[in-house]
């Protein structure tokens, strides 16, 4: 069995205080999870605050980006151990976590590695008012410690994510991991020591949000700044946190995302590209599409044509050859969204498939299986379609023109992302500029270059990270004028 510690100051520090990680595809024992307590959370802090002046302060750009190399090698030497980590935390099938969260967690780290050692920063020579010159130039400083608190559904990806540019631009940090994936960021702490990340510079506190170690980090008076990704409502208690202090947030939140495919569409790539877009990682993917529109010549086939790709998942052991489709991440999700299952049977939505628990053989019977799920014929008002359900499901609405359907995605407090399927090149770029979301895909889904822009409009979040984007958030940007 597993032990997950706290990791301080380079070190690991277990608490008396310990809760269960279970395995959702059988809600077997994985270990126990150390929760840190305040005073844990703040000798994080602290051991964080003193790495700001102390060897990683004195590395040149040069090295510091050596390191972060080194550590990308790191993350690689144990694939596997990172691979399993994750799989066993989170279910999800072997085939997506080799693919994606391993090889992109590492990324992460490679991307903004490269970008510091190339970005520039702005310059402007200018003429002063006695006739003379003045030279002014922009000079990036680390923001200090930042506080990084994550999900669960794309644990490593998603953590590396905000931890790759936080150190790439010279802060040191205090991760909490959700409570229900602490695996792979645990053993991340094992990697720094390996390749020789000075002690401090990555701190890991396990537990809870409210009255636990979330709480505790973001309201800790010496966090300089909070990178978030999770839901809404849990951003509002946060940027709560945040404003004691004035300190700065980015914020990834939820979304309601809108999939919209014309009748103009190659339509087995759009029937391929939904089916990622709605079921991917069991529905658990914040830019993941609940809410499909198809416009009406091509609606009854198309839901026929979605509803065999749900019906041909193969719901396994992850390390079950030609399994694609894993459970959800607990039991405690898996209750959320069979909710909105039931809710949707109660207001009378047409279950065009799914709809409940698939038979699953013991031991996974005692796993957090939910079947993909598809309907039509709800209201637009229904919460169903109104709020993120976070599950492998979506709703499928008919639409006749082009402006019915920019006002029906639009009509969300949510603005995370929009995938539209078109051979339609002024369609294209009419709904890139109509949908009101931070990530607008045409005919694809979550193809992501690293270097542009990530982040959600209205309620899906504030600020922007990716490539020089993450810049704004993780460096001070001080003007020096030097009068000539
Ligand atoms: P969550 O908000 O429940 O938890 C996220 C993290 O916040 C966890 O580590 C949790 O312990 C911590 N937390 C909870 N309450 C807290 C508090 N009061 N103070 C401090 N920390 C607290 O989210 P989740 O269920 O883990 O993740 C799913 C959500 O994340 C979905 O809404 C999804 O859309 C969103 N998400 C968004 C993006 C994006 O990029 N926009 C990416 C992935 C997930």
């Amino acid at each position: 069995m597993n032990d997950f510690k706290n990791f301080i100051n380079g070190q690991w520090v277990g608490s008396d205080k310990t809760f269960e990680n279970r395995n959702p595809v059988d809600n077997s024992l994985i270990g126990l999870v150390h929760e840190a307590s305040a005073s844990q959370v703040d000798e994080a802090v602290r051991a964080a605050r003193a790495a700001l002046t102390g060897p990683w302060a004195q590395l040149k750009t040069q090295q510091r980006v050596d390191l972060l190399h080194a550590l990308v090698d790191g993350i690689e030497r144990r694939f596997d151990d990172f691979l399993d980590a994750e799989i066993k935390d989170t279910g999800k099938p072997h085939v997506l976590a080799s693919h994606v969260d391993i090889p992109r967690g590492a990324a992460n780290f490679k991307v903004f590695a490269d970008l510091i050692r190339n970005i520039p920063t702005e310059t402007f020579p200018m003429d002063t008012p006695d006739g003379g010159r003045a030279l002014n130039y922009g000079v990036r400083t680390p923001r200090g410690v930042i506080g990084v608190v994550c999900p669960w559904n794309l644990p490593l990806l998603l953590m590396t994510w905000k931890v790759g540019p936080a150190l790439a631009c010279g802060n040191t940090v205090v991760v909490k991991p959700s409570e229900e994936t602490p695996a792979t960021a645990t053993l991340l702490g094992e990697v720094m020591n390996e390749v020789g990340i000075p002690a401090g510079v990555y701190n890991v506190v396990h537990g809870f949000g409210p009255d636990s170690a979330g709480q505790f980090l973001t309201e800790h008076p010496d966090v300089d700044g909070i990178t978030f990704t999770g839901e809404t409502g849990t951003g509002e208690v946060i940027m709560k946190a945040a404003a004691k202090g004035v300190r700065p947030v980015s914020f990834e939140l939820g979304g309601k995302n809108p999939g919209i495919v014309f009748a103009d569409a190659d339509f087995d790539k759009a029937v391929a590209g939904i089916t990622r877009s709605a079921f991917e990682n069991s529905g658990q993917v914040c830019l993941g599409t609940e809410r499909v529109y198809v416009q009406r010549p091509i609606f009854e086939r198309f839901v026929q044509a979605l509803k065999e790709k749900a019906e041909s998942f193969k719901l396994a052991d992850p390390y079950e050859k030609g399994m694609n489709f894993g459970p959800l991440v607990s039991l405690v999700h898996r209750k959320k969204v069979l909710g909105y299952y039931e809710k949707a049977r109660a207001e009378g939505a047409t279950i065009v498939t799914g709809g409940g628990v698939p038979d699953m053989p013991a031991p996974m019977d005692q796993g957090a299986w939910v079947q993909p799920t598809i309907w039509t014929g709800l209201p637009e008002t229904s919460p169903v379609i109104r709020e993120e359900i976070f599950g492998p499901c979506c709703h499928i609405t008919p639409f006749d023109t082009e402006e019915e359907v920019i006002a029906m995605a639009n009509a969300t407090s949510y603005g995370l992302a929009a995938t539209v399927w078109t051979q339609d090149l002024g369609t294209a770029h009419r709904l890139g500029a109509a949908l009101n979301v931070g990530l607008c895909w045409i005919n694809s889904w979550f193809l992501r270059d690293l270097r542009t822009s990530f982040g959600g409009a209205k309620q899906s979040g504030i600020g922007r990270e990716g490539g020089v984007h993450s810049m704004e958030f993780y460096t001070e940007l001080r003007n020096v004028c030097i009068k000539l």
